[in-house]
């Protein structure tokens, strides 16, 4: 081994050992005494011995060494030669000459040539020192090559990679941004001028945030703000708007990586993906979902949505207030069905429009379905604002619609809820809303109605009357009462009305005001008026058995308008009194005005068949309704009933008095006999006959009263008499 020095230490384990040494010398002598000088050191060797040029060629080819040993003066050739050959061979070694003799400019030359380093043979002592030297010297060279080496191939694959990242980029589809972290671009992708249309050059140095939207400056600042505590650190930026170069906007979503500590980088990597596409392809699917296909307004999902909103703002701040506008077109339903869906459809999108108009701005106007329209009114100071948009709204409405060519006139019947606290859901709202509009088509259509409370109330009464009226009949809880119809003049009684109650077991007595508008709209009513007709014909029959010439002379039973629209209605009536064994001529059928609404041919044939029969007619309520005097001799009746609110108004203004007059005198000239109702004082009666009617009813004779009771009353009439 070599001297251990730190040099020689780290070196040691570029070389080989044992090393092994081809020395080039023809002198078997001289070969001893170097390999002699080599051995008394501790240097682990072997050797082979070339004593020719072809001999030293061969070993060369054949084996690798460590160094070569050369003479100067060979058979045939010389040292230069011999190192010429160990070149030519690409064995990179020492090649030490060990020489006799050497002039100077033989060693010069030999120096130049590249020997490593040479030895006089009378100084062979210094052998193993030089071997020493340069054996380390070559290491070293070999160490410093593969250094070397190992350089050239790292700073290869790196221009690689950095050839390919630059591609990679280059090519991105994404636009790769590298901004400071005050905002500054350093470094734009190439594909910002695809997407963006900047040339990327002209940006560096620019704002980012100058290009971004207004509305997400401040998200997209304040991540930047967080970002910049956190070195290496990624966070999504969200979705934002970038302005192009034509001044349009692309909407972006990117993420952020915080690479200021990373010198090659500096500020912060934004990896941004143009979605605009997407984008608009959600805005179209939310679009979509919000609004109503055929009118383009708001649908019913978006007025809930927005509904809840205001409801949760006033829940927080009571003195905002609010308003629902549910409106109902009156009569679509006849266009839909008579003009044909497609025009019903048109009339709705102009329908649209028109209402429209009224809108105010930030409220919202939505279809909430068929032929319903809400409006949402914001910032309501008293109900009165709601109010005038309902006027509004009737006022758009009193020009025609032309459609196919023909003008057609349409209302809306409009009902009002005002925000309350006691409101917590949009169903809550709505359902007052909805209840206060079938008040206003109640009213007779084309008009509004603010919501109150008791509509409520008897909205939920409503609810559980409807499934308890459906067992009603069968369960036998109907009760038929009977008041009385009294001659004026001599106070007997002369007829008796048959009015139907309702006995729910364990419940006191419902009046008929209270589900009779409920069993009309569900036509429970149909049965219910059969069953009082038939119980009351009944009863009457039954009394002129108990009373003979003592019973009433008529029985009165209301018809709702309902039944009307069945064409075998007389047939039914006929059927039903001839069960009950009662002469025709002992029924009066009272109806009210509203049936002259209907189809009036049909109405006409009805009445005058049934009167044909001998039925008679009473034309009850009247005044109420729509009071065209000419229903009273166009139609087939035979008396006229004034209703109580006449009655209960006599005397106090002459306005009044004078219509009870003159339909008194009316009734004089058609024939027609006169029942007032409602009588309730001695003064009315006294009115009553002074302006010629002969027949009434009402609490100062008496209530309705059941069967027994009114059969007791009979009984007195008749001691009376
Ligand atoms: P209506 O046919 O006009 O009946 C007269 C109503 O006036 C009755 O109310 C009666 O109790 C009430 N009345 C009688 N005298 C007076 C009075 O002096 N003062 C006041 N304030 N009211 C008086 P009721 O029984 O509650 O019936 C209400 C309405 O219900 C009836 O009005 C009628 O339209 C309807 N109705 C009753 N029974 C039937 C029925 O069997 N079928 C149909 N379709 N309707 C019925
Ligand atoms: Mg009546
Ligand atoms: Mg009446």
């Amino acid at each position: 081994m070599f001297p251990k020095d730190s040099k020689s230490t780290s070196l040691n384990s570029e070389i080989n050992f044992p090393i092994n040494l081809l020395l080039v010398e023809d002198v078997p002598e001289d070969v001893e005494l170097i390999v002699l000088s080599l051995a008394n050191t501790d240097l682990q060797f072997t050797y082979d011995v070339a004593e020719t040029a072809i001999i030293y060629q061969e070993k060369l080819q054949e084996n690798t060494y460590d160094a070569v040993l050369a003479d100067y003066r060979l058979p045939g050739f010389n040292g230069l030669q011999a190192l010429e050959i160990l070149q030519q061979s690409g064995q990179k070694i020492p090649f030490i000459l060990v020489t006799g003799s050497l002039g100077e400019e033989a060693a010069v030359e030999c120096i130049k040539a590249g020997i490593t380093d040479y030895l006089l043979k009378d100084r062979l002592f210094r052998l193993p020192n030089i071997l020493q030297r340069s054996l380390e010297e070559f290491a070293l060279r070999r160490q410093q090559q593969k250094a070397l080496l190992e350089q050239q191939k790292a700073e290869k694959a790196l221009r690689e990679s950095e050839k390919r990242f630059r591609s990679l980029i280059e090519n991105a589809i994404d636009i790769i941004l590298i901004v400071s972290s005050d905002g500054q671009f350093i470094y734009l992708s190439p594909s910002v001028k695809r997407i963006l249309g900047y040339d990327p050059d002209s940006l560096k140095g620019q704002g980012f945030f100058d290009l971004i939207h207004p509305q997400d400056q401040q998200s997209i600042k304040a991540i930047f703000k967080r970002m910049k505590q956190k070195v290496n650190t990624s966070k999504p930026l969200g979705e934002f708007q970038i302005r192009t170069q034509n001044n349009t906007w692309v909407m972006l979503e990117a993420i952020a990586k915080n690479l200021e500590n990373d010198s090659a980088v500096a500020g912060f990597v934004i990896n941004c993906h143009d979605i605009t596409e997407r984008h608009q392809t959600a805005q179209q699917l939310r679009y979509d979902a919000y609004h109503d296909t055929l009118t383009d307004l708001a649908n019913r999902w978006a007025l809930l949505e927005q509904l809840q909103q205001a409801i949760d703002h006033n829940q927080r701040r009571r003195k905002d207030h609010f308003a629902l506008l549910f409106l109902d077109l009156d009569r679509f339903k006849v266009i839909n069905d008579s003009l044909g869906h497609l025009t019903g459809d048109k009339l709705l999108q102009d329908m649209a429009k028109r209402l429209q108009q009224c809108h105010r701005e930030g409220d919202l106007l939505a279809r909430f379905g068929g032929d319903e329209f809400v409006f949402l009114l914001r910032d309501i100071r008293e109900p009165e604002e709601a109010v005038v948009v309902a006027q509004r709204i009737h006022k758009v409405l009193k020009a025609p619609f032309i459609l196919n060519n023909r003008e057609i006139f349409i209302s809306a019947s409009i009902g009002i809820a005002i925000s309350a606290d006691y409101y917590d859901s949009p169903e809550q709202m709505l359902r007052d809303a909805d209840a206060a509009m079938y008040r206003a088509k109640e009213k007779g259509k084309a008009c509004h109605e603010i919501f109150t409370p008791t509509m409520h109330l008897s909205a939920l009464k409503e609810l559980h009357l409807e499934s308890d009226l459906r067992q009603a009949i069968q369960r036998q809880e109907l009760v038929v009462y009977y008041q009385p119809i009294v001659c004026l003049k001599t106070q007997k009684i002369v007829g008796a009305e048959a009015l139907v109650r309702w006995h729910p077991p364990g419940k006191s007595l419902i009046p008929p005001n209270d589900f009779i508008p409920l069993a009309e709209e569900t036509g429970f009513i149909i049965e219910i008026d059969r069953w009082v007709l038939q119980y009351a014909c009944q009863q009457l029959y039954q009394w002129q058995q108990d009373f003979k010439e003592f019973a009433p002379q008529f029985v009165s039973v209301n018809l709702s308008p309902k039944q009307f629209s069945d064409p075998y209605l007389k047939d039914k009536i006929v059927d039903i009194v001839a069960t009950t064994g009662l002469g025709r001529e002992y029924l009066k059928l009272e109806i009210t005005e509203t049936v002259f609404l209907k189809n009036s041919h049909d109405v006409l044939d009805i009445l005058s068949q049934l009167q044909q029969l001998n039925i008679q007619i009473c034309l009850d309520d009247f005044g109420t309704g729509y009071s065209s005097l000419s229903y009273l001799h166009q139609f087939p009746l035979n008396s006229l009933k004034i209703d109580r609110s006449f009655v209960r108004h006599l005397g106090e203004t002459n306005k009044k008095d004078a219509i009870v007059r003159i339909v008194g005198r009316l009734a004089q000239e058609l024939e027609l006999e006169l029942i007032a109702e409602g009588i309730e004082e001695n003064y009315q009666i006294e009115a009553l006959k002074n302006l010629g009617y002969q027949w009434g009813q009402g609490y100062h004779f008496s209530p309705p009263i059941d069967q027994q009771a009114f059969s007791l009353l009979l009984e007195k009439n008749k001691i009376n008499v």
